[in-house]
C-alpha cells in the first residue's frame, strides 16, 4: 500500500497517509486541524524507493549538475 503525502490548505500541515492505489483525498482529514481541504503532493517516498541509486540519478537529471552548473552560474 503506497504512502501519499498531503498538505492541508487550511493550516499548511504536511502529513502522510497510507492509501490504496487510486483512492482520492475525499476520506483524508488533516491531523492538525481536522479539515478536509487537503491536496495530494508528489510522493517523495515512492520516488526515493524506486530510485535506489538516488544521488546518481538525481545528478544526471537534476538542474544543478546536469546543465553545466546551473546553480553556479545563477549565483554569480
Ligand atoms: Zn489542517
Amino acid at each position: 500500500m503506497p504512502l501519499y503525502e498531503y498538505r492541508c490548505r487550511s493550516c499548511d500541515e504536511r502529513f502522510e497517509v497510507l492509501q490504496r492505489v487510486g483512492e482520492g483525498p475525499d476520506s483524508v482529514r488533516c491531523p492538525g486541524c481536522g479539515g478536509c481541504d487537503v491536496t495530494k503532493q508528489l510522493s517523495t517516498f515512492a520516488a526515493g524507493v524506486s530510485a535506489s541509486t538516488g544521488s546518481a540519478s538525481f545528478a544526471a537529471t537534476g538542474g544543478c549538475g546536469g546543465g553545466g552548473g546551473g546553480c553556479g552560474s545563477g549565483f554569480t
